[in-house]
């Protein structure tokens, strides 16, 4: 009997997949415009992914009509650009003559651990399709272990995700000195945001630097010597910094706990009140967390990374990744879908399902249903609705 369901799922996949194929070409077809060439582009590094899964790298593109060409007449899944500039891009990785990468940034709702995640993640076993509301590694019905992780990002996911991306905005801004119309933000196609900084200053750091870029951004080994509180074993001595708590991290927490530089007695009321030296350390810790960036720091720090290209689908969603010109006002679930919904899709549904797109809210349950076909790419891209019929 497992047997018979594996079969049928790999049926059911193969399905999947031609229906994402044919929509995918289409889309490329009519939306071609949409892929932007990146800066330098005759330096970059492409990648694609295919729909069987392959990985391709290395490749080169000397301007975007070539790389447009490729696309349209290939359909990948996905379609990747490296952040860093090469002297030979098609060349082995140690081999390409690295110039310089533009630094990236990656807030993803996987970061954030927002207490909303469980009521939106679903777990799906890929061996057999069944999906599973609460966490698994193994497979009850097939005992397989290749178990994905999706989420369908809810509106509160979405004001998150949105106000972490302005957080780390204003971090580069103000505490790095960047330029704002340095900076660009994109929305990655699925749940996250990707924050490029091109800048010259930062374009030629090592992976070091760059990862203590991020463990500034996170607060990562913020000493309380550094607002002016020593340990003096059983106790403690203040000093305030001279340059006060005028910049950077110091400035952030001063104005959180509302201390200020030209008196120390308020700081010293403070820590008494909260139980001394540990006990302040702790709250200042969490308060540190609270405030700093939460980012995947391996993201910044691969200066040989592919990232996916602006304009192209991710096929984790089916959604694009789009350049965001104004963040406050940027919905991703209505303005990175560019399926037009002409036509409808019947898809069936394994799991109970509530969510908002494209300004409406669907209630789906374990049945089939007819779709537009933007819902039907999104929900068969995050592999909990599987096609049915289509045309
Ligand atoms: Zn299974
Ligand atoms: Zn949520």
């Amino acid at each position: 009997m497992v047997d018979v369901n594996l079969r049928m799922n790999k049926e059911i996949n193969i399905k999947n997949y031609e229906f994402l194929f044919k929509v995918y070409k289409e889309y490329y077809f009519k939306n071609i415009e949409i892929l932007q060439p990146p800066k330098e582009m005759q330096s970059r590094e492409f990648g694609i992914m295919t729909f069987d899964s392959k990985v391709i790298r290395h490749l080169s593109f000397s301007n975007i009509g070539k790389l447009k060409a490729y696309v349209v007449q290939n359909v990948p899944s996905d379609i990747y650009c490296s952040n860093a500039y090469y002297q030979f891009p098609t060349f082995p990785i140690n081999e390409k003559g690295w110039k310089g990468a533009d630094m990236i940034f990656d807030i993803d709702l996987k970061d954030l651990l927002l207490p909303c995640q469980k009521e939106h993640t679903f777990y799906i076993c890929s061996t057999c399709g069944i999906i599973y509301k609460d966490f698994i590694k193994l497979c009850n019905q097939c005992k397989g272990i290749k178990i994905i992780q999706n989420t369908i990002p809810c509106s509160k996911c979405i004001r998150f995700l949105k106000k972490e991306t302005s957080n780390l905005i204003g971090f580069l801004i103000k505490d790095f000195g960047i330029k704002e119309q340095n900076i660009e933000v994109s929305f990655s196609g699925n749940t996250g945001f990707h924050i490029i900084v091109f800048d010259e200053d930062f374009l030629l750091l090592d992976s070091r630097c760059r990862s203590d870029i991020v463990g500034y951004l996170m607060g990562k080994n913020l000493s309380l010597e550094s607002l002016g509180i020593r340990n003096n074993k059983q106790s403690y001595k203040i000093k305030i910094p001279l340059s006060g708590y005028s910049y950077g991290w110091r400035k952030r927490i001063a104005q959180k706990i509302k201390i200020s530089e030209i008196s120390n007695d308020k700081l010293n009321k403070l820590i008494k009140k909260i139980g001394g030296y540990e006990a302040f350390k702790k709250e200042i810790d969490k308060l540190i967390f609270e405030i700093g960036i939460k980012i995947d720091p391996q993201v910044t720090t691969d200066i040989h990374r592919i990232f996916r290209m602006v304009g192209s689908l991710n096929s984790k969603s089916g959604l694009s990744k789009i350049k965001c010109q104004n963040l406050d006002k940027f919905d991703p679930l209505n303005d990175s879908c560019f399926f037009l919904d002409n036509r409808d899709i019947d898809i069936s549904i394994n799991t109970s399902l509530n969510f908002n797109f494209k300004g409406k809210t669907y209630l789906l349950d374990k049945s089939t249903a007819t779709v537009p076909l933007s819902v039907a790419v999104y929900l068969i891209s995050k592999k909990i609705a599987n096609v049915v019929k289509y045309s």
